[in-house]
Protein backbone atom coordinates (compact mmCIF):
# COMPACT_ATOMS: atom_id res chain seq x y z
CA UNK A 1 0.00 0.00 0.00
CA UNK A 2 0.99 3.85 -0.63
CA UNK A 3 2.29 6.06 2.24
CA UNK A 4 -0.49 8.23 3.33
CA UNK A 5 -0.10 11.15 5.56
CA UNK A 6 -3.54 13.65 6.00
CA UNK A 7 -1.31 16.99 5.41
CA UNK A 8 -3.76 18.73 2.43
CA UNK A 9 -6.28 15.95 2.54
CA UNK A 10 -10.03 16.33 3.35
CA UNK A 11 -11.51 14.39 6.33
CA UNK A 12 -15.36 13.89 6.86
CA UNK A 13 -16.06 13.07 11.01
CA UNK A 14 -19.16 12.19 11.75
CA UNK A 15 -19.87 13.10 15.79
CA UNK A 16 -16.90 15.84 15.83
CA UNK A 17 -18.97 17.94 18.58
CA UNK A 18 -17.37 16.38 21.59
CA UNK A 19 -15.34 13.11 22.94
CA UNK A 20 -13.56 10.68 20.13
CA UNK A 21 -14.74 12.68 17.06
CA UNK A 22 -13.59 16.33 18.45
CA UNK A 23 -10.31 14.56 19.19
CA UNK A 24 -9.98 13.31 15.41
CA UNK A 25 -11.03 17.02 14.61
CA UNK A 26 -8.02 18.59 16.99
CA UNK A 27 -5.40 15.74 15.49
CA UNK A 28 -6.21 16.13 11.90
CA UNK A 29 -6.40 19.75 11.94
CA UNK A 30 -2.96 19.81 13.33
CA UNK A 31 -1.76 17.37 10.89
CA UNK A 32 -2.85 20.10 8.15
CA UNK A 33 -6.24 18.41 6.89
CA UNK A 34 -9.61 20.32 5.54
CA UNK A 35 -12.40 19.17 7.85
CA UNK A 36 -16.24 18.55 7.76
CA UNK A 37 -17.63 18.14 10.95
CA UNK A 38 -20.92 16.59 11.42
CA UNK A 39 -23.22 16.25 13.96
CA UNK A 40 -26.64 17.43 15.16
CA UNK A 41 -25.03 20.15 17.43
CA UNK A 42 -24.29 22.87 15.09
CA UNK A 43 -23.21 25.38 17.49
CA UNK A 44 -20.78 23.28 19.23
CA UNK A 45 -19.43 22.30 15.46
CA UNK A 46 -19.62 26.13 14.71
CA UNK A 47 -16.99 27.10 17.76
CA UNK A 48 -14.73 24.41 16.88
CA UNK A 49 -14.49 24.43 13.13
CA UNK A 50 -13.85 28.89 14.07
CA UNK A 51 -10.81 27.58 16.58
CA UNK A 52 -9.65 25.17 14.32
CA UNK A 53 -9.90 26.71 10.46
CA UNK A 54 -10.08 24.90 7.26
CA UNK A 55 -12.99 23.26 8.69
CA UNK A 56 -16.70 23.32 7.12
CA UNK A 57 -19.69 22.07 9.31
CA UNK A 58 -22.79 19.89 8.64
CA UNK A 59 -25.39 19.99 10.94
CA UNK A 60 -27.06 16.50 10.85
CA UNK A 61 -29.66 14.06 12.59
CA UNK A 62 -28.15 10.88 11.25
CA UNK A 63 -30.71 8.61 12.80
CA UNK A 64 -33.09 10.79 10.47
CA UNK A 65 -34.13 8.48 7.02
CA UNK A 66 -32.40 10.27 3.91
CA UNK A 67 -29.64 12.22 6.35
CA UNK A 68 -26.74 10.28 5.06
CA UNK A 69 -27.71 11.47 1.54
CA UNK A 70 -28.23 14.89 2.45
CA UNK A 71 -24.64 15.10 4.29
CA UNK A 72 -23.29 14.01 1.24
CA UNK A 73 -25.46 16.59 -0.81
CA UNK A 74 -24.11 18.92 1.09
CA UNK A 75 -20.29 18.02 0.59
CA UNK A 76 -21.06 17.76 -3.07
CA UNK A 77 -22.31 21.58 -2.76
CA UNK A 78 -19.59 23.02 -0.91
CA UNK A 79 -17.62 21.55 -3.96
CA UNK A 80 -15.48 19.62 -1.43
CA UNK A 81 -13.68 15.61 -2.41
CA UNK A 82 -13.56 13.71 0.95
CA UNK A 83 -10.39 11.87 0.83
CA UNK A 84 -10.86 10.23 4.41
CA UNK A 85 -14.03 9.10 6.38
CA UNK A 86 -14.44 8.80 9.87
CA UNK A 87 -17.81 6.91 10.74
CA UNK A 88 -17.27 8.29 14.58
CA UNK A 89 -20.92 9.24 15.48
CA UNK A 90 -22.52 6.21 17.97
CA UNK A 91 -24.25 5.63 21.15
CA UNK A 92 -25.31 3.12 23.46
CA UNK A 93 -27.66 2.81 26.28
CA UNK A 94 -26.89 0.66 29.17
CA UNK A 95 -29.59 -1.22 30.84
CA UNK A 96 -32.08 -4.33 30.45
CA UNK A 97 -33.89 -5.05 26.84
CA UNK A 98 -37.09 -4.80 28.31
CA UNK A 99 -36.07 -1.72 30.31
CA UNK A 100 -35.38 0.19 27.48
CA UNK A 101 -37.71 2.18 25.26
CA UNK A 102 -38.19 0.28 21.92
CA UNK A 103 -37.31 3.69 20.17
CA UNK A 104 -34.50 4.35 21.62
CA UNK A 105 -32.69 0.73 20.84
CA UNK A 106 -33.87 1.48 17.43
CA UNK A 107 -32.05 5.00 17.52
CA UNK A 108 -28.44 2.81 18.33
CA UNK A 109 -29.21 0.39 15.18
CA UNK A 110 -29.99 3.48 13.07
CA UNK A 111 -27.26 5.62 14.02
CA UNK A 112 -24.21 3.10 14.81
CA UNK A 113 -25.53 0.95 11.91
CA UNK A 114 -27.56 2.52 9.46
CA UNK A 115 -25.88 5.78 8.64
CA UNK A 116 -22.87 4.54 8.77
CA UNK A 117 -23.46 2.26 6.12
CA UNK A 118 -25.43 4.95 3.92
CA UNK A 119 -22.45 6.65 4.95
CA UNK A 120 -19.75 4.53 3.49
CA UNK A 121 -21.94 3.73 0.21
CA UNK A 122 -22.37 7.10 -0.50
CA UNK A 123 -18.51 7.92 -0.40
CA UNK A 124 -16.38 5.02 -1.28
CA UNK A 125 -16.25 5.82 -4.79
CA UNK A 126 -14.85 9.20 -3.74
CA UNK A 127 -13.01 7.99 -1.74
CA UNK A 128 -11.45 5.16 -4.14
CA UNK A 129 -11.15 7.73 -6.77
CA UNK A 130 -8.24 9.71 -3.91
CA UNK A 131 -6.98 6.72 -2.77
CA UNK A 132 -7.91 7.21 0.74
CA UNK A 133 -9.92 4.89 3.23
CA UNK A 134 -12.52 5.29 5.88
CA UNK A 135 -11.92 4.78 9.61
CA UNK A 136 -15.17 2.67 11.35
CA UNK A 137 -15.20 3.33 15.01
CA UNK A 138 -16.40 0.48 16.09
CA UNK A 139 -16.02 -0.82 19.94
CA UNK A 140 -14.59 -3.47 22.26
CA UNK A 141 -17.64 -4.19 22.86
CA UNK A 142 -17.53 -5.89 19.24
CA UNK A 143 -16.06 -9.27 20.31
CA UNK A 144 -18.25 -10.66 22.52
CA UNK A 145 -21.84 -10.25 23.14
CA UNK A 146 -22.90 -7.90 26.38
CA UNK A 147 -25.85 -8.23 28.16
CA UNK A 148 -27.41 -5.21 29.40
CA UNK A 149 -26.03 -3.73 26.03
CA UNK A 150 -27.47 -6.01 24.31
CA UNK A 151 -28.25 -3.59 21.37
CA UNK A 152 -25.08 -1.85 20.99
CA UNK A 153 -22.99 -4.61 21.20
CA UNK A 154 -24.35 -6.23 18.67
CA UNK A 155 -24.02 -2.54 16.66
CA UNK A 156 -20.51 -2.80 17.22
CA UNK A 157 -19.79 -6.25 16.12
CA UNK A 158 -22.04 -5.41 12.73
CA UNK A 159 -19.17 -2.34 12.42
CA UNK A 160 -16.51 -4.78 12.76
CA UNK A 161 -17.30 -7.46 10.54
CA UNK A 162 -18.60 -5.20 8.12
CA UNK A 163 -15.68 -2.93 8.12
CA UNK A 164 -13.07 -6.09 7.90
CA UNK A 165 -14.92 -7.16 5.12
CA UNK A 166 -14.65 -4.21 3.08
CA UNK A 167 -10.69 -3.93 3.94
CA UNK A 168 -9.93 -7.28 1.79
CA UNK A 169 -12.51 -6.16 -0.62
CA UNK A 170 -10.92 -2.27 -0.98
CA UNK A 171 -6.94 -3.45 -0.22
CA UNK A 172 -6.23 -4.73 -3.72
CA UNK A 173 -8.22 -1.27 -5.25
CA UNK A 174 -5.33 0.96 -3.00
CA UNK A 175 -8.12 2.03 -0.24
CA UNK A 176 -7.65 1.55 3.77
CA UNK A 177 -10.59 0.61 5.45
CA UNK A 178 -10.13 0.38 9.14
CA UNK A 179 -12.35 -0.67 12.58
CA UNK A 180 -11.16 1.50 15.16
CA UNK A 181 -12.41 -0.15 18.95
CA UNK A 182 -11.58 1.71 21.66
CA UNK A 183 -11.99 0.57 25.32
CA UNK A 184 -13.73 3.05 28.01
CA UNK A 185 -12.80 6.22 27.00
CA UNK A 186 -13.16 9.65 28.77
CA UNK A 187 -15.84 11.12 26.89
CA UNK A 188 -19.91 12.46 27.29
CA UNK A 189 -20.83 8.88 26.18
CA UNK A 190 -21.23 7.59 29.87
CA UNK A 191 -23.92 10.88 30.18
CA UNK A 192 -25.86 9.13 27.48
CA UNK A 193 -25.29 5.41 28.39
CA UNK A 194 -25.96 5.63 32.26
CA UNK A 195 -23.03 4.23 34.68
CA UNK A 196 -21.55 1.29 32.73
CA UNK A 197 -19.63 -0.81 35.71
CA UNK A 198 -16.23 -1.77 35.32
CA UNK A 199 -15.85 1.07 33.03
CA UNK A 200 -14.24 3.52 35.80
CA UNK A 201 -10.65 3.59 34.01
CA UNK A 202 -10.78 5.27 31.04
CA UNK A 203 -8.27 5.80 28.31
CA UNK A 204 -7.80 9.58 26.74
CA UNK A 205 -9.58 9.98 23.08
CA UNK A 206 -6.27 11.62 22.21
CA UNK A 207 -4.93 8.46 22.72
CA UNK A 208 -7.41 6.52 20.76
CA UNK A 209 -7.09 9.13 18.20
CA UNK A 210 -3.73 8.46 17.52
CA UNK A 211 -3.35 4.91 17.92
CA UNK A 212 -6.09 4.74 15.37
CA UNK A 213 -4.58 7.03 12.69
CA UNK A 214 -1.41 4.93 12.96
CA UNK A 215 -3.26 1.64 12.60
CA UNK A 216 -4.53 3.43 9.52
CA UNK A 217 -1.52 4.73 7.84
CA UNK A 218 -0.38 1.10 8.09
CA UNK A 219 -3.24 -0.19 6.24
CA UNK A 220 -4.26 -2.64 9.48
CA UNK A 221 -7.65 -3.66 9.29
CA UNK A 222 -8.71 -3.13 12.90
CA UNK A 223 -7.06 -2.18 15.60
CA UNK A 224 -8.23 -2.35 19.51
CA UNK A 225 -6.97 0.60 22.13
CA UNK A 226 -5.13 -0.10 25.31
CA UNK A 227 -3.02 -3.11 26.21
CA UNK A 228 -5.20 -4.62 28.87
CA UNK A 229 -8.18 -4.53 26.77
CA UNK A 230 -6.26 -6.84 24.09
CA UNK A 231 -5.21 -9.02 27.38
CA UNK A 232 -8.61 -9.51 28.08
CA UNK A 233 -9.69 -9.66 24.24
CA UNK A 234 -7.40 -12.26 23.47
CA UNK A 235 -8.45 -14.43 26.86
CA UNK A 236 -11.50 -15.03 25.64
CA UNK A 237 -10.77 -17.58 23.22
CA UNK A 238 -10.11 -20.10 26.00
CA UNK A 239 -13.63 -19.81 27.69
CA UNK A 240 -17.01 -20.71 25.86
CA UNK A 241 -19.33 -18.03 24.53
CA UNK A 242 -22.09 -19.19 27.24
CA UNK A 243 -19.26 -18.66 30.22
CA UNK A 244 -18.03 -15.43 28.29
CA UNK A 245 -21.61 -13.89 28.72
CA UNK A 246 -23.00 -15.09 31.89
CA UNK A 247 -20.01 -13.62 33.31
CA UNK A 248 -20.97 -10.43 31.95
CA UNK A 249 -24.37 -10.36 32.81
CA UNK A 250 -23.56 -10.63 36.05
CA UNK A 251 -20.66 -8.08 36.37
CA UNK A 252 -23.24 -5.66 34.05
CA UNK A 253 -26.54 -6.50 35.43
CA UNK A 254 -28.03 -2.92 36.38
CA UNK A 255 -27.51 -2.09 40.21
CA UNK A 256 -29.65 0.76 41.25
CA UNK A 257 -33.38 1.20 40.09
CA UNK A 258 -33.89 2.67 36.71
CA UNK A 259 -33.78 6.37 36.36
CA UNK A 260 -37.22 7.34 34.71
CA UNK A 261 -36.10 9.45 31.30
CA UNK A 262 -36.56 9.44 27.31
CA UNK A 263 -34.28 6.74 26.83
CA UNK A 264 -35.93 4.28 29.39
CA UNK A 265 -38.99 2.68 28.67
CA UNK A 266 -42.35 4.69 30.35
CA UNK A 267 -43.53 2.41 33.48
P1 LIG B 1 -19.82 11.17 22.72
O1 LIG B 1 -18.81 11.93 23.47
O2 LIG B 1 -21.19 10.97 23.28
O3 LIG B 1 -19.93 11.81 21.25
C1 LIG B 1 -20.84 11.31 20.31
C2 LIG B 1 -20.84 12.21 19.08
O4 LIG B 1 -21.84 11.73 18.18
C3 LIG B 1 -21.19 13.64 19.40
O5 LIG B 1 -20.48 14.51 18.57
C4 LIG B 1 -22.68 13.72 19.09
O6 LIG B 1 -23.02 15.07 18.78
C5 LIG B 1 -22.75 12.79 17.87
N1 LIG B 1 -24.09 12.24 17.68
C6 LIG B 1 -24.86 11.60 18.58
N2 LIG B 1 -26.04 11.29 18.07
C7 LIG B 1 -26.03 11.75 16.78
C8 LIG B 1 -26.98 11.75 15.72
N3 LIG B 1 -28.21 11.23 15.89
N4 LIG B 1 -26.64 12.32 14.54
C9 LIG B 1 -25.41 12.88 14.38
N5 LIG B 1 -24.47 12.90 15.33
C10 LIG B 1 -24.78 12.35 16.53
O7 LIG B 1 -19.29 9.68 22.44
P2 LIG B 1 -17.80 9.16 22.14
O8 LIG B 1 -17.36 8.42 23.33
O9 LIG B 1 -16.96 10.21 21.60
O10 LIG B 1 -18.15 8.08 21.04
C11 LIG B 1 -17.70 8.14 19.71
C12 LIG B 1 -17.73 6.74 19.15
O11 LIG B 1 -16.87 5.90 19.91
C13 LIG B 1 -19.12 6.09 19.21
O12 LIG B 1 -19.34 5.36 18.02
C14 LIG B 1 -19.01 5.15 20.40
O13 LIG B 1 -19.88 4.05 20.29
C15 LIG B 1 -17.55 4.73 20.29
N6 LIG B 1 -16.97 4.22 21.54
C16 LIG B 1 -16.91 5.01 22.66
C17 LIG B 1 -16.38 4.48 23.81
C18 LIG B 1 -16.27 5.28 25.10
O14 LIG B 1 -16.00 4.69 26.15
N7 LIG B 1 -16.43 6.59 25.08
C19 LIG B 1 -15.91 3.15 23.85
C20 LIG B 1 -15.99 2.39 22.68
C21 LIG B 1 -16.51 2.94 21.53
P3 LIG B 1 -24.54 15.64 18.89
O15 LIG B 1 -25.09 15.16 20.19
O16 LIG B 1 -24.35 17.13 18.80
O17 LIG B 1 -25.24 15.09 17.70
Amino acid sequence: MNAFHFKGKTVLITGASMGIGEAFARELSRRGATLVLVARGEEKLAALASELGKAHVIAADLTAPGAAQRVFDAVRAKGLDVDVLVNNAGFGVHGAFDGLALATQREQIDLNVGALVELTHLFMPMVERRQGGVIQVASMAAFQPIPYFAVYAATKAFVLSFSEALWAEYRPRGVRVLALCPGATETPFFQRSGEVPGTSKRARPEDVVRLGLAAFVAGRASVLHGAGNNFSTFLLRFFSREFTVKTLARLLKPQAPELPGAARRAA
